[in-house]
């Protein structure tokens, strides 16, 4: 099949102001920016896109309707975060320009579920065509969950501007963001560890009541790509720690660092196939509540950032753990964005924290 390609008009006064904030996003989705008087050219491993600030317009180019798919919903996400003041209307034009049917939607269905341990519950769970969730890099997903209110849900559909259309507020599935633990594209699986935690909530009691038939929606994969590096350090709560768990498994051999994950007691350890020489450090809370307990940041920030070879900071955590580390590394160290980073997974009294 030859190329596709679409473009959509951009009616912004002000796009030139957003164009750093907009490549710095894209970037950091592994594409390489080349700027050419008014034109600005991104070049990802699943296809291209340009913005031509002249005629105000934005293309973009794939081999496949997956890579179509993922850079309309880049460069329209984009536009909509950094020109929100504007209130940009996006239409795309070309190829599958009448297209409805989402790409990164997958309806599922639980297939196991698994304690692995008191707190920690496996939910396997089927669905048709997963190879995109082996492709742009993201090990997470947004998961659309039914709930008391909305016991039976609508999936999102595609909307003319690239990005999701959700159905009314009575029928709108809840969303939450978990990461695939693990894939298997060949026999139409994914794993997702859920953490059972205290208090009101939506993902943690589904997996509660999780049974064989029950159907949830997928939507990914979403979060950027780790980078490669030789040596990693790595911190990670129970939320972090299925991320933390598919890196130790799916990194090279030959990759070294160091790596913690905070546990509420020795009874949450669960085995990890470290394929890496990684080295990985339990530490226990022993009664002191999640998100309050200072030993993960401290421990993450104790250890020496290596002088020489290319290294990686990754955590994942609590926000206020997630903004001491990031404060760290970031401010302390002063080591850049493609070096580390530090993300909040969830938020002590929020709820639905990145799900939006
Ligand atoms: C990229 C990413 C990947 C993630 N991957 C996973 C994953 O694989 N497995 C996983 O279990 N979680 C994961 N999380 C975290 C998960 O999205 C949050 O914990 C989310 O809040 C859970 O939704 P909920 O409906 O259970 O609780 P919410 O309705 O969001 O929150 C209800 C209440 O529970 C509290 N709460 C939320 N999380 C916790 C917690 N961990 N401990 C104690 N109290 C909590 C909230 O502060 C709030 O008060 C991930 C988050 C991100 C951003």
């Amino acid at each position: 099949m030859s190329e596709l390609a679409c473009e959509a008009r951009l009616n912004l006064r002000h796009l030139p102001d957003y164009m750093d904030r907009i490549s710095d996003r894209l970037q950091s989705f592994e594409a390489d920016a080349e700027q050419d008087g008014q034109r600005l050219d991104f070049r990802f491993a699943f296809g291209r896109a340009s913005f031509d600030m002249d005629r105000l317009v934005m293309r973009a180019n794939a081999a496949d309707r997956d890579g179509l798919a993922r850079i309309k919903d880049l460069l329209a996400t984009a536009v909509e975060v950094y020109a929100r003041d504007e209130n940009p209307e996006i239409v795309w034009t070309g190829d599958l320009a009448d297209e409805t049917r989402l790409a990164q939607f997958r309806e599922m269905v639980v297939t196991h579920v698994t304690d692995l341990t008191r707190h920690m519950r496996r939910i396997r769970l089927a669905g048709e065509d997963l190879t995109r969730f082996a492709k742009f890099g993201g090990m997470h997903i947004r998961m659309l969950f039914p709930t008391k209110q909305v016991p039976d849900p609508l999936w999102p559909v595609l909307g003319s501007n690239g990005l999701p259309v959700w159905p009314s507020d009575d029928r709108r599935p809840v969303a939450r963001v978990y990461t695939i633990r693990k894939l298997d594209v060949d026999k139409g699986f994914v794993d997702v560890d859920f953490l059972i935690h205290p208090g009101d909530s939506v993902g943690s009691a589904w997996a509660m009541q999780a049974a064989s038939g029950m159907k949830i929606g997928i939507m990914g994969p979403v979060g950027r790509p780790v980078r490669q590096a030789s040596w990693y350090l790595m911190g990670a709560d129970e939320t972090g720690l299925p991320a933390l768990a598919r890196l130790l498994e799916t990194l090279p051999a030959e990759t070294k660092g160091v790596a913690f994950v905070e546990i509420a007691d020795d009874a949450e350890r669960q085995p990890i196939d470290n394929a890496t020489g990684i080295e990985l450090h339990w530490l226990v809370r022993d009664g002191v509540p999640a998100g309050e307990d200072g030993r993960l940041a401290d421990a993450v920030r104790s250890v020496a950032w290596p002088q020489t070879g290319s290294a990686f900071g990754w955590f994942a955590a609590e926000a206020a753990a997630a903004k001491i580390v990031r404060e760290h590394w970031r401010g302390s160290l002063a080591l850049g964005r493609d070096e580390t980073l530090a993300a909040a997974y969830w938020r002590r009294g929020a709820a639905g924290l990145m799900a939006g």
